[in-house]
Parts: structure tokens; sequence; C-alpha cells
């Protein structure tokens, strides 16, 4: 079986506080795009990963493999998997590749076994592969509240969005442990935001959009700061650092200057993408 999974952006991040257990509370629109991983998935004598890109893990670290283990465990299912994927979505940028990855093999076993589990179960299986996995199979745009797992479907929205992923790696945990919740200078309007979805207007929505983890990000890598300005320069409605980057996303209404922006960005970054919202997940 194989399956196409996208990858995601956040038109907007907020952290609201943080809960006893130290997971922050966020506010988030998570949006679908035109990227896609492929994993393809047969039954084997050993559960294993075969990957194009050398940075995914292909041991259990890899999100595809905790996602057999757990479907094994709960459904009682024997068999192992051989699980091969096309990695097309830049690795630890946050794009979410690896939880895209955890929601496909839920699905295909789903599918395989005919087990016949509903979205709210897969939901409630994913979130135990981490907090962004749910999403995956509503898909299109979303807010996203409690850890990310408390999910509302918006408005599809439509616009292209060219993807710029900078050679740095960027530790998810590092940025949020530098983030001060008492520092934080600018908030998005979320309910704001979500109106300007509901109304299709994409000039506003991108003229709104705000990410908290930004300026923690930016202050350690300068270039997220630069990627932005040259997105504006270019004639992006607004511009964007996608969850705890590195990877700025810019938004345009027009296909032909969403491909000039690629052009010039292409110039010194490799993992420069054009694509476009889509209303699916999984
Ligand atoms: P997050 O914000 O959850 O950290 P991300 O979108 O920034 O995610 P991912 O591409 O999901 O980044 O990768 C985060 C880390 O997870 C990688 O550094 C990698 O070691 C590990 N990983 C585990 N499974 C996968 C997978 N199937 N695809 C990509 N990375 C994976």
């Amino acid at each position: 079986m194989i399956i196409e999974c996208p990858a995601k952006i956040n038109l907007s991040l907020d952290v609201v506080g943080k809960r006893e257990d130290g997971y922050h509370l966020l506010e988030m629109i998570m949006q679908t795009v035109s990227l896609y991983d492929k994993v393809k998935i047969t039954k084997d004598s050993e559960t294993r990963v075969i990957c194009n890109n050398i940075n995914v893990p292909s041991d259990r670290s890899n999100i595809a493999v905790r996602a057999v283990e757990l479907m094994k465990q709960r459904y009682e299912i024997q068999d192992n998997f051989k699980i091969e994927i096309e990695k097309n979505i830049p690795v630890a940028a946050g794009l979410a590749g690896g939880s895209t990855n955890g929601a496909a093999v839920i699905k295909a076993i789903n599918e395989m076994y005919s087990l016949k589990l509903s979205k709210d179960e897969m939901k409630e299986i994913a979130l135990k592969l981490g907090a962004d996995v749910p999403f995956f199979f509503e898909g299109g745009t979303c807010l996203a509240e409690g850890i990310g797992e408390k999910l509302t479907k918006l408005n599809d929205i439509s616009c292209y969005i060219v993807l710029a992923k900078p050679p740095i790696n960027v530790s998810t945990k590092y940025v949020y442990q530098n983030l001060k919740l008492d520092e934080i200078s600018i908030h998005p309007d979320t309910k704001r935001i979500i109106d300007y979805i509901k109304y299709n207007d994409i000039k506003m929505l991108a003229a709104s959009m705000v990410n908290v983890l930004e300026n923690v990000t930016i202050k350690e890598y300068p270039i997220i700061y630069e990627i932005k300005n040259i997105m504006m320069e270019f004639g992006a409605l607004g511009s964007l650092m996608s969850g705890s980057g590195p990877t700025v996303f810019g938004i345009f209404e027009e296909k032909a200057d969403a491909i000039k922006c690629y052009n010039r960005l292409r110039d010194y970054i490799k993992e420069v993408f054009v694509v476009n919202t889509v209303d699916r997940g999984v």
C-alpha cells in the first residue's frame, strides 16, 4: 500500500500557556501543502525503514516504526513491515515530515487489515506519536489548540506558497526551552485570522500571520530574517517561519510571482519549493 502524505505549515503559532507537565499550550493555524512524501508499506520478515534521505533514522526512533509498533500492539497484529519512505519534505524543518509519515502508517495498516477505525480513533492513536500527528487525519486548514490535539476544521483557503529551508538545524526542544512567555511582544490575533480565513481574504490573512517562536530562532539564525525580506521584496503578501523553523514560507496570490521568488532564492538555498494549499491530509 502506498500513501502520499503532505507537509504542513503554520499560518500562525501562538503559545498561550504551559501545562503542569511542561508542555506548552498552543493556538495554531495549520495548513497542508502540496509537498508530499510517499510511504510504501508491505509485509516483511522484520520491521525496517528504507529511505532515500540519510538523515532519516532507520531504527525505532523513526516515527513510522513507532506507528507500526503501536498498531501491532493495539490490534494484535503479528506481521512485520518494510516501510519505504520517499522523502521529499525537508527533514527537521518545521514541516512535520515525520508526523505525516506516522499518520500514513496508521492509515495504511487500518486499510490493510480492514480495521474500520474511525477518523477519531486514528487521531487518538496518532496523538501517542506526537502532537502534530492527529492533524494529518483532517488536513486542509485547521485551528489546533491544546498541545495541538484539539482540532477545528476551518474553510479551506487557496493560494501559492514558496517554501525555503535554509541549511541549518534547529532543535524544536531548544526553541521551546528558550521561549520566555512573558517576553513575547506580539501575539497573533487568532480569532481575527480565523475570520479572514472564513471570508477567504488571503491578503489580510497573510498580513496578520505571527509565529511567536520566530524571534527565538531568528536570534540564533538571522538567515531566517533575510529570507523573509527577500520573499516580501518579491511580492509575497506575507512571510513567516513555520513551526520552530527553520523553513520560511511566503504567501502569493499569483503563481508567476511565486516562481520569480523561487528563482531568486534558488541562487543561494538548495531546498526551495513552490507549492499550493491542499484540502487533504493523509
Ligand atoms: P518537529 O517540529 O516535530 O520536530 P519537524 O517538522 O521540524 O518536526 P521532522 O522532519 O518531523 O521535523 O523531523 C524531526 C526529527 O525526527 C528528525 O531530526 C529525525 O531525526 C526524526 N525522525 C523520525 N522519524 C522521521 C521520519 N519518518 N521522517 C523525518 N524525520 C524523522
